[in-house]
Formats: structure tokens, C-alpha cells, sequence
């Protein structure tokens, strides 16, 4: 008997090289990357996370030649995201998972409409009456939402305090994204996920291509906005589940493809001009 998948050749090193030869003939290319994980280590002290010399020195080479873009999208806030990428003034940043976007001079952008800007006045009062009410809680502000904490309360309150905020967020609206985490629930007037993130920015940048490269759950959301048939190439870095058509052991291996990539782009670009 034969076992297809265990003779599926690994993320077909070949395919994905010839992949990228295509891809960098494109006439305009987006390349949207996770941060974290797939172009830097993880380290402990998340603030000093780098990208990989060789990963920076291609992207760099990238960003420069004409029709072509670099952009991270990462669930980073913005603002970390800015620190860790060493972002210029031009930098296309998607933060917060999609929430928080900054492209280039077009500065920060939440985008936010007269609706949601309502909802999202609402809601902040409603939750500061609540933490004003109960004591040992904290009312955390969001780019679009807020974050009840709850970890100084009285053990065993906890579930009331959950209770009651939802009760409070619900009394505002029902098309709230909630998070329940440790020790806090929070509230969210948009639901944006990387998928809105690389959609924003192929409609920005108008590609025609994009390279979308990460490695955690989150990701996947991106992979899924990609059209393979059209050109677009995902890659998943590292193990588990992905709808990525191509897959890398590690940073390291996206910093050898950045490399190769950004040579092929320049060489493409400079025999369309001669
Ligand atoms: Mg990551």
C-alpha cells in the first residue's frame, strides 16, 4: 500500500524556488510578512526581537527597486511593531492583527467610521461606570476596543465581574468581537484579522503578486485571502496545520528565499529596462 501524504515531497524545495522565479517577474509585487517567528528569532524580551541580518539586508534591496513593496503584518500593536521593524517613514505596517494599519505617509489609520467611532465612545463609558463600580478592576484602552482586568478582585469573583461587563458591552452593542483571556475580558469594535490586513494592502499597493510568509494560527487567515492561481505565494514557516501552498523549516530559510527573491527581482527588473 502506498501512503501518498508520507511521499509528498516536503514543501517541494523545486516548486517553491520556481515559484518565486515567476513571482518576481510579476509587474507589481507585495511582499507582506509576519514579523515574529518568521523574519526575527523569538527572544525573551519581545521589544528587542530583530529581524535576521540576512532577511533585513534583502528586504532593504526589495524595498528599494521600483514596483516593488515590503510590509509587515504582524499581531503586534503598531507602535512595538514600528520599534521592532526599524520602520522608515515610508514603512507599510499592519498591526494588532489587521486593526491597527500604518501606510507609509499616509500616516496611522483605523478608519474608523461616525458608527464605530460612536460605539466605540459608548462602550468606554459604559465599561469606566462598570470598573468604577466594582473595586480592584482596571479599564484598559485598545486601538478599538477595551480590556477589563480583574486580577486584583477577591478570588472567586471573578466570573461575576465577567458577567456584569458583559451585560454592561452587550447593553451597546451586539456586533462586538469579545476575547476572554486571563484575568481580563475584552471588548472589540472590529473583528480584523490578517486576511483584512493583506487585502488592504494589495489594494493599496495595487499588485499584481504577493509573497505572504508566517508561522503561527493567525496566519492562516492571510494564507486564505491569497490566489495562488494568480500568481500570490504563501509560505508557512515551521510545523503545523496551514492551507500555505509551500512550507520552511525556520527565519533561516525565509532569509535564504529573501535573498534569492530579491536577486531575481533585480534581475528581472534590469532586463525589462536594457
Ligand atoms: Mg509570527
Amino acid at each position: 500500500m502506498t501512503d501518498t501524504a508520507s511521499h509528498r515531497p516536503p514543501a517541494s524545495a523545486i516548486a517553491l524556488a520556481s515559484a518565486l522565479q515567476e513571482l518576481a517577474r510579476t509587474d507589481r509585487l507585495l511582499l507582506a510578512l509576519d514579523f515574529d517567528g518568521t523574519l526575527a528569532p523569538f527572544v525573551d524580551v519581545t521589544r528587542g526581537a530583530r529581524a535576521l541580518p540576512e532577511s533585513k539586508a534583502a528586504l532593504d534591496r526589495l524595498e528599494h527597486l521600483p514596483d516593488t513593496w515590503v510590509a509587515y503584518v504582524s499581531g503586534r500593536p503598531l507602535s512595538s511593531l514600528e520599534t521592532v521593524t526599524e520602520a522608515d517613514e515610508d514603512a507599510l505596517l499592519v498591526g494588532s492583527h489587521g486593526v491597527e494599519i500604518r501606510f507609509g505617509r499616509d500616516g496611522v489609520s483605523l478608519d474608523l467610521d461616525a458608527r464605530e467611532q460612536d460605539t466605540l465612545a459608548r462602550l468606554g463609558a459604559a465599561l469606566q461606570a462598570l470598573v468604577d463600580d466594582i473595586p480592584d478592576t482596571k479599564l484598559e484602552t485598545k486601538p478599538v476596543g477595551f480590556g477589563v482586568h480583574y486580577r486584583r478582585v477577591s478570588a472567586g469573583r471573578g466570573p461575576e465581574v465577567v458577567a456584569r461587563a458583559r451585560e454592561a458591552a452587550a447593553a451597546v452593542s451586539d456586533e462586538l468581537t469579545i476575547r476572554d483571556g486571563k484575568d481580563i475580558i475584552e471588548f472589540s469594535i472590529r473583528g480584523a484579522d490578517k486576511g483584512d490586513g493583506v487585502e488592504r494592502l494589495r489594494e493599496y499597493t495595487h499588485a499584481t503578486a504577493v509573497l505572504f510568509a508566517g508561522d503561527d494560527v493567525t496566519d492562516e487567515d492571510g494564507f486564505a485571502v491569497l490566489h495562488p492561481e494568480r500568481g500570490d505565494v504563501g509560505i508557512k514557516v515551521g510545523a503545523g496545520e496551514t492551507a500555505a501552498q509551500y512550507r520552511v523549516a525556520d527565519e533561516r530559510a525565509i532569509a535564504t528565499l529573501l535573498g534569492l527573491l530579491a536577486q531575481a527581482r533585480e534581475a528581472h527588473l534590469k532586463s525589462s529596462t536594457d
